[in-house]
């Protein structure tokens, strides 16, 4: 076999494990995580409603003669695996593939090795999965700046000149990226009265981002660029991401430096990290760029990725309202852009760097990604089914996004992120 065929995404592969037909995780996903388990963290795969111990597929045998090491996966993050580079990745998701298809009998009969190497996942935690370096946050939905231009600029005129150039990011900060916990309201400058001074307290119009975000491989050295050809080489898979965001710290603090306070006390992401590979099957065509884009930029085949995005609102004690449904397609440069500009300089990337992609908004009101745009910059409430109203999010309020692709009868999908807000500290 071509070991760098990517034969994990046969459609019609099927698995001994029992996956339920609207499962985000079947044969053809094998996304990787850290699980924990009584405080102690390995790394993990995860199809149907198990995870896949990998330290206990590797201790009993059934990763050999590939280049990995006990180590690579008795580790409490995916790093030391992530650095064995895209062509390893693929040989271990296409062996666990073939462990797990309806076939292959050897592991299915072995009742002993079972037990060890599936754990049903109410039995663990999730860990975080990547110890990220650097984190860098993209305005790549056309859509997005165009809401937020018109709202806060001029209505005619809302993409700034350089936006249909450039793929505009700002550095943001590693430190406060977490997964499903509490998310605590930010306090800071805000100036609810135009014409008064400043005040500092919590934050008022907090809000979310409906993102996906990408993690790297080991990059180049200082001063080499990755080109838009190269660039899905250095991507290890991606995760839904949420950039909570405080609108009104936001406002006063941006100009002249762009967003810092307002931004990095939360970002989460999902757990399990769905590799580049598995989405292969579901790539289709980006937006037309017009003006055509510099060289650097130019790319050839499909780049884009058809996943549909959701954000769920669950007031306390409520049921879910689904709130916006968009799809990563919808955005106008794609990841091999980002990564291409990213690097134009000679900036170079490093292994567990994290890209988001920028607020993901659609065309239409129903799929804007964050309650900026939603409730139009609190000028249309959004209403709930319990009958309150919503301008912004409030304390106790639990944000869920959920992400999945769907071809041919076979679903891939991210699972949830999902964060309850608490009460800013006094
Ligand atoms: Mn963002």
């Amino acid at each position: 076999m071509d070991t760098n065929q990517i034969s994990a995404n046969n459609p019609a592969l099927t698995s001994w494990v029992a996956v339920s037909p609207n499962s985000d995780f079947p044969v053809q996903n094998l996304p990787f995580g850290i699980i924990k388990e009584d405080g102690n963290k390995r790394v993990a795969s995860r199809i149907g409603d198990f995870c896949i111990d990998l330290k206990a597929l590797f201790v009993l045998g059934y990763l050999e003669n590939l280049n990995f090491e006990l180590s690579d996966f008795d580790a409490e993050f995916l790093n030391s695996l992530m650095k064995k580079g895209k062509k390893a990745v693929r040989e271990l998701r296409n062996r666990l593939s073939k462990l797990f298809s309806s076939d292959f009998t050897d592991l299915q009969k072995n009742q002993h090795h079972v037990d060890q190497i599936l754990i049903p996942v109410d039995k663990v935690e999730m860990a975080m999965p990547v110890q990220i370096g650097d984190y860098t946050d993209f305005y790549s939905s056309r859509e997005h700046a165009t809401n937020v231009g018109t709202m806060f600029r001029d209505p005619n005129n809302a993409l700034l000149p350089n936006w249909l150039w450039i793929p505009v990011g700002y550095h943001g900060r590693a430190s406060s990226i977490i997964l499903n916990e509490d998310v605590r309201r930010p306090k800071g400058q805000i100036k609810p009265d135009p014409n008064a001074d400043p005040i500092y307290a919590p934050c008022r119009n907090l809000d979310f981002e409906l993102e996906t975000a990408f993690i790297t491989f080991e990059g180049k050295p200082l001063g080499d660029r990755i080109s838009t050809e190269e660039a899905e080489e250095y991507i290890f898979g991606m995760v839904l991401f949420n950039d909570w965001s405080a609108r009104d710290i936001q406002t006063w603090e941006y100009v002249p430096l762009g967003p810092f306070l307002a931004k990095n006390f939360a970002s989460s992401i999902s757990p399990w990290i769905v590799t580049l590979d598995a989405l292969q099957p579901f790539k289709v065509d980006g937006p037309t760029q017009e003006p055509e884009v510099l060289s650097y930029l130019k790319y050839e085949g499909q780049k884009s990725y058809d996943i549909n995005l959701q954000v769920i609102l669950q007031p306390e004690n409520g049921e879910e309202n689904l709130i916006c449904k968009s799809n990563m397609k919808y955005m106008y440069w794609n990841m091999s852009q980002q990564l291409a500009h990213h690097t134009v300089n000679g900036c170079n990337v490093r292994c567990g760097d994290l890209m988001g992609s920028g607020t993901i908004s659609g065309p239409t009101p129903d799929s804007y990604g964050s309650m900026l745009e939603l409730a139009w910059k609190g000028t249309k409430p959004l209403k709930m089914s319990d009958g309150t109203e919503r301008k912004f999010l409030q304390d106790q309020d639990t944000v869920i996004m959920r992400g999945y692709c769907e071809k041919n009868g076979i679903r891939v999908g991210f699972g949830e992120v999902r964060n309850k807000i608490i009460p800013a500290k006094d």
